[in-house]
């Protein structure tokens, strides 16, 4: 089982950092989610951990080996990443993108499988795109075209998935389809997820595990019922919020009140 961890990280844009110092590892076989508010450094500390972004300090790791040290195949058979704004190249089909997701298994001496050809046609059905397989992507809504993307991470049938908001686009039985969806990958199959959500509420639903980020740094970090509390929510997200028991799931259920009036200026980071 694959465990991944942030060790020392910072990251820094133009000598402004953005991740200070962080120390994290990320449960293996469960369900993360990074939460916080606009630019809190949720989509950076999820680039580093996919190796999309390099850190300015300290390392992210895989197994206990440096990330920066695998190889791209190693890698992508490793991590599927998802991210915020992915672009495929013009006039590409459905079938054409999901197939991507299957080249960490192609070499000189492995060609196209049956095994490669099964996983696409698994993606598509999982993702109900099998009538939308020849399209090009760029015909598509965006919902469509964020399933088509989730399609190619599947694909590519890793232990571990980072996906950057993956319900973006999606309208709510389709946010539903994809997080249910997620949580049986990992039920049933152990795979691990680390997903930007901006939904507290979905948040405590799926996920075991919240990493709550705040102005690059980690404000808290475990298991919802035990960190999702009014305090948190007010300092995170300034905002006043009733918490009551989610009468599904029991999980911590937030209730926005209203903006919290007077805000904190952030301190800087230096
Ligand atoms: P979040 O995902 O929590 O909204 P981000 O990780 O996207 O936050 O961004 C954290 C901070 O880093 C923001 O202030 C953002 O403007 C800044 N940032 C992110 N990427 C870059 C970049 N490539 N260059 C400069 N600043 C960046």
């Amino acid at each position: 089982m694959s465990v991944l961890q942030a060790k020392e990280l910072t990251v820094a844009f133009n000598g402004v950092k953005v991740l200070s110092d962080l120390n994290l590892m990320i449960p293996s076989g469960r369900i993360t989610a990074l939460v916080g508010g606009n630019g809190s450094g949720k989509t950076t500390l999820l680039r580093v951990l996919g190796r999309l972004l390099k850190p300015t300090h300290g390392s992210a790791l895989l197994d206990a080996k440096e990330i920066s040290h695998l190889s791209s195949k190693e890698l992508a058979r490793s991590l599927g990443i998802l991210p915020q704004t992915p672009v495929a190249p013009e006039g590409l089909t459905v079938r054409e993108l999901v197939t991507q997701g299957r080249y960490p298994y192609q070499s000189w001496y492995q060609q196209w499988s049956k095994e490669d050809e099964h996983m696409v046609e698994k993606a598509l059905t999982t993702t109900h795109l099998l009538d939308l397989a020849d399209r090009q992507l760029d015909s598509l809504s965006g919902g469509q075209r964020q399933r088509a993307w989730i399609a190619m991470v599947l694909a590519q049938d890793t232990p571990t998935l980072l996906l950057d908001e993956p319900t973006t686009y999606l309208d709510l039985a389709h946010q539903v389809e994809i997080l249910d969806l997620l949580d049986e990958l990992n039920a049933t199959q152990g795979r691990t997820i680390v997903m930007v959500l901006h939904d507290l509420n979905q948040a405590c639903r799926y996920a075991h595990n919240i990493i709550v980020l705040q102005a690059g740094q980690i404000m808290s970090i475990g298991k919802p019922d035990e960190i999702i509390t009014e305090e948190l929510v007010r300092q995170a997200f300034a905002v006043e919020c009733q918490i009551i028991p989610d009468p599904l799931t029991g999980t911590p259920l937030c209730l926005p009140i209203r903006r919290k009036t007077q805000v904190a200026a952030h301190a800087p980071l230096t």
